[in-house]
Parts: C-alpha cells; sequence; structure tokens
C-alpha cells in the first residue's frame, strides 16, 4: 500500500508523533509503553509494537483494517485489540490512548476501590472529562480475557482503569482521547497525596448536576 493511500494524512500522522513525544517528555508514558490510536470507517492507524511515543515516525505508524489485518507501516502494537473494543462499543468515537503512567498504575494496585468508579470525584474537570472510570481486573496483556473485560467495561464508559497496568479511553478526537488519559493521571496523583487523610471530595449533588451538564457520550 502507497503511504498516501492509508487515509491517514500528513497531518493527523503529525499530531499523533507531536502527542506521543510531548506524553513522553512529560513522563507520562515511560520507555516504550503505551499507545495511540485513530480510526476512519474502514482502518485504524495505531502506533507500533515497541514503539517508544517519544520518537515516533510519522511515516512507519502502523496501519490496519478495522478488523486489525495490517496494511501498511510497522506492526501494531499489541494491545490494539483494546482499542479496538472501545470503537466497538462507541461508535461517535475515532481516537484511543493508553498510558502506563506512574499513579494511574499504582492506584490500580491498591485496596478497597470501587469497581463501577475507580478514583472519587475529586475536582470537577476529572468528571467532566472521564466520567465514570470502571476498574478491570488484572489479565495478561494480549490476552482474550483482558479484551472481554474491557468490552464489558465499555458498556458503561468510555474509559477503564486496567489494574496492574494503567488507564484507557477513547474520544471523538486524539486530542480529547489525550486530555482524558492525561485526567486520570492527575486525579489518580491527587488521590495518592490525599489517601488516608480524610479529604473533602465533590458532594454527590454536585457530581449529579456536572453530569447532567455534561453527559457521557455513547
Ligand atoms: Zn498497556
Amino acid at each position: 500500500m502507497n503511504f498516501d493511500d492509508t487515509g491517514f494524512d500528513d497531518a493527523v500522522r503529525a499530531q499523533m508523533v507531536q502527542l506521543g513525544s510531548a506524553l513522553y517528555d512529560r513522563g507520562l508514558t515511560p520507555g516504550r509503553t503505551g499507545n495511540l490510536s485513530v480510526r476512519t470507517d474502514d482502518a485504524i492507524m495505531i502506533t507500533p509494537t515497541n514503539a517508544c511515543l517519544g520518537r515516533l515516525d510519522p511515516r512507519r505508524l502502523a496501519v490496519t483494517s478495522i478488523d486489525g489485518v495490517h496494511l501498511d507501516g510497522d506492526r501494531p502494537s499489541k494491545e490494539l485489540p483494546l482499542h479496538q473494543a472501545l470503537y466497538r462499543r462507541h461508535p461517535t468515537c475515532t481516537a484511543v490512548a493508553h498510558l502506563h503512567s506512574t499513579s494511574a498504575v499504582a492506584v490500580s494496585c491498591l485496596p478497597g476501590l470501587r469497581t463501577d468508579d475507580a478514583l472519587p470525584p475529586i475536582t470537577p474537570y476529572f468528571v467532566m472529562r472521564v466520567g465514570r472510570l470502571p476498574l478491570i481486573d488484572y489479565a495478561a496483556p494480549g490476552s482474550s480475557e483482558l479484551e472481554e473485560q474491557v468490552a464489558r467495561a465499555a458498556e458503561h464508559s468510555r474509559s477503564v482503569l486496567m489494574r496492574n497496568h494503567g488507564s484507557l479511553a477513547t474520544a471523538p478526537s486524539l486530542e480529547s482521547a489525550v486530555d482524558a488519559v492525561e485526567e486520570i493521571e492527575e486525579a489518580a496523583r491527587l488521590y495518592l497525596i490525599l489517601e488516608g487523610r480524610s479529604p473533602t471530595y465533590l458532594g454527590e449533588e454536585a457530581v449529579a448536576e456536572l453530569r447532567r451538564q455534561f453527559p457521557p457520550a455513547a
């Protein structure tokens, strides 16, 4: 396949490279972890397997069919099925971001978290940008068990926290998917700072009002 026939133009490739680099430079996607994807009706472009998000090559980004058949660029991330699970459930969403960011992973290992919404409503921004954050049990990366759990969690949310692994979010644009995983990381960091100190979180009424004003999208 020719570079120009993939359905993903220079601008969208440049945006993925730039956002990957920004996440890496701020320590949010260390080493060769994390992945980003965007999709059209027919195809998905995702960061390659074993890629460092800080050093992506726009011409080597992996392109697959919507079913995951490799069409162009380097081989796709092994976590592509997690992205596909979110896309299937949220037809208006065209991008996914996934991070192994430190605070989100740390929180995912703690006992006593709610599985339907792992983090308390610390700030209105978390409620607006992330909504609910279901927590799923650990399963090996690349396993069908992990994919099935993500698909189940996606029934009720655009975002998922995977135990001992990291965060995953889908949104109508790559920028907003990245905003969501950054918001999860920030909320997780605040949660770790506040844990055990009897903090005040947003009340039920304030959360209900935010959810009325900013309803979770399909
Ligand atoms: Zn991962």
